[in-house]
């Protein structure tokens, strides 16, 4: 049984657990933890880097059983664990804190593009290609000059520091299919299974250069940070 523990707590960077199942993949042994701080490539999101036992590690959805596989993250290959021997795991949090804070903005963006009138096309949030892209269903003149983009990015701009001065919180149930939806206070509602600040107060230096269109979509570039934790 492994439980997805960074659903529960982004912050959380170490545990005592113990091994759930082992297997190989493409002839590389690997160990799945019972309590998964790891969380996989996956929704846009980069993998974490992680430890168990101090062997560096990178998580990976293995498709056949549903669990999140820790694989060797170097050259060296892992030791062969057994089942329900006691580990440690760890992730670098600092890693973890910025992929969550991009993808919390992200999903910020979103929103702010929504109340634009736009809609959802595609999200990337890995560090260096961090953009939301929308489409405009009914059109949007403003898209058509420079000073236009200046104003609708102005416009995404003011959205996205209200939410961050009224440190909005970021919360996550279950819909009665079983999905994760997360939550920014009222302002947007996603299936989603990353990870996410507390609240949007934690985020820090969200700049948005002016929006492009290219082949009728509305691309907005972001960078952002996690605030200093004390
Ligand atoms: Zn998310």
């Amino acid at each position: 049984m492994q439980v997805p523990a960074y659903y529960a707590d982004t912050y959380e960077e170490q545990a005592h657990t113990q091994v759930a199942a082992i297997g190989e993949r493409d002839g590389a042994p690997w160990v799945a933890v019972e309590h998964c701080l790891f969380h996989p490539q996956g929704g846009g999101q980069p993998a974490d880097r992680g430890w168990v036992d101090g062997h560096e590690i990178t998580p990976v959805r293995d498709h056949d059983s549903g669990l999140v596989v820790a694989v060797a993250a170097g050259e060296a290959a892992l030791p062969v664990f057994s089942v329900g021997q006691p580990v440690e795991a760890r992730i670098d949090l600092p890693l973890r804190t910025t992929h969550a804070a991009l993808h919390t903005a992200g999903h910020l963006i979103e929103a702010a593009g929504r109340e634009q009138g736009w809609v959802l096309a595609a999200n990337n949030h890995f560090p260096g290609q961090t953009r939301i892209e929308f489409t405009a269903p009914t059109p949007d003149a403003r898209l058509d000059t420079p000073d236009g983009r200046e104003e609708a990015t102005e416009a995404l701009r003011a959205a996205v520091a209200k939410a961050i001065a009224q440190d909005l919180p970021v919360t996550w149930d279950n819909d009665t299919e079983g999905r994760r939806i997360v939550h920014l206070a009222d302002l947007h509602s996603a299936p989603c299974g990353g990870t996410h600040v507390r609240s949007l107060g934690d985020l820090a230096d969200v700049v948005l250069p002016t929006l492009k269109v290219k082949k009728g979509r509305i691309r907005v570039s972001y960078s952002a940070a996690h605030r200093e934790r004390s």
